[in-house]
C-alpha cells in the first residue's frame, strides 16, 4: 500500500489572516471530519514562506497534517538577495518542498540541472522533496511528452541513491491543465503516472517505483478528485486553486 498524500500549493496568495483562518479551517475539519481511515492520507500544506511559522504553530496535534515549502534556493547560503536556503526551512521544521514546479521553471527559468542542485540540499538538511514534472500541451500534440518527462526526471533525480530516492514523492502536472480548468482524463494520468512508475524501475528497481508516491496535480477539484485517484498508478493530488477553499481540499482529501 502506498501512502496517500494531497498536497496543497497555495502559490503567491493570501495575507496572514486568510492564511490563518485556512489553516485553521482546516485543521478543525480534518480532525472533526475525516475519519480513522482518511487520517491515513498524509495533507502536506505549502503556503508562501513568510506564513511557515504562523501556518505550524495552527497545525496543533493533527498527526496526519505536515508544513511543505514551494520552493528553495538552490545556492547553500550567501549574498543571495532575497533567496531563502534549506537551512533555513529546516530551522522552521519544514518538512517537505516542492520542486520544480512548472511555473518556477517557466518564469524564473529553473533548469533540470538547478533542481537537482536544490534537491541536494533538501536532503542535506533532512526534508524531503515533492518534484514536479509535466509538459506543455504543444509537447503532447508532438507526441514527445512522455519522453520529454522521462528526461526531467532522469536529470534531476536520477543521481541520488536508491536510499535517498525512495523518500522522494513526484507530482505529475501537465502544463496545461494546471489553472486552466482543463483536467486531464483519468486515462491519461493513469497512462504517465504507469509509465513514471516504469522509468523509475529501470533505473532503481520495482520495489522502489511500487512504494513511489505518485500525485497528480491540475485543476484537480471535489468533482473530479475520487475519478483520477481511482486510478491505479495515482496515489493522491497536488492542488493549487481548490486548496485555497478549506471545504474543497478537505472534500479532495476524503
Ligand atoms: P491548479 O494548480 O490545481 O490550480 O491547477 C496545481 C498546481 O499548480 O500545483
Amino acid at each position: 500500500m502506498r501512502q496517500k498524500i494531497v498536497a496543497g500549493n497555495w502559490k503567491m496568495n493570501l495575507t496572514k489572516e486568510e492564511a490563518q483562518s485556512l489553516t485553521s479551517e482546516i485543521v478543525g475539519m480534518n480532525n472533526d471530519e475525516l475519519g480513522t481511515n482518511q487520517k491515513e492520507v498524509k495533507l502536506i500544506i505549502c503556503p508562501s514562506f513568510i506564513h511557515i511559522s504562523t501556518i505550524k504553530s495552527l497545525f496543533k496535534s493533527s498527526k496526519n497534517i505536515y508544513l511543505g515549502a514551494q520552493n528553495v534556493a538552490s545556492q547553500e547560503k550567501g549574498a543571495y538577495t532575497g533567496e531563502i536556503s534549506a537551512a533555513m526551512l529546516s530551522s522552521y521544521q519544514v518538512e517537505y518542498v516542492i520542486i520544480g514546479h512548472s511555473e518556477r521553471r517557466q518564469y524564473f527559468k529553473e533548469s533540470n540541472q538547478e533542481i537537482a542542485q536544490k534537491i541536494d540540499l533538501i536532503f542535506a538538511n533532512k526534508m524531503l522533496p515533492i518534484f514536479c514534472c509535466g509538459e506543455t500541451l504543444e509537447l503532447r500534440e508532438e507526441g514527445n511528452h512522455v519522453e520529454f518527462i522521462k528526461n526531467q526526471i532522469s536529470e534531476s533525480l536520477f543521481h541520488l541513491s536508491a536510499s535517498e530516492f525512495e523518500k522522494v514523492i513526484v507530482a505529475y502536472e501537465p502544463i496545461w491543465a494546471i489553472g486552466t480548468g482543463k483536467t486531464a482524463s483519468s486515462e491519461q494520468a493513469q497512462e504517465i503516472h504507469a509509465e513514471i512508475r516504469k522509468h523509475i524501475s529501470s533505473k532503481y528497481g520495482k520495489e522502489i517505483a511500487d512504494k513511489t508516491p505518485i500525485l497528480y496535480g491540475g485543476s484537480c477539484k471535489p468533482s473530479n478528485a475520487k475519478e483520477i485517484f481511482a486510478c491505479p498508478d495515482v496515489d493522491g493530488g497536488l492542488i493549487g486553486g481548490a486548496a485555497l477553499k478549506s471545504r474543497d481540499f478537505v472534500e479532495i482529501a476524503k
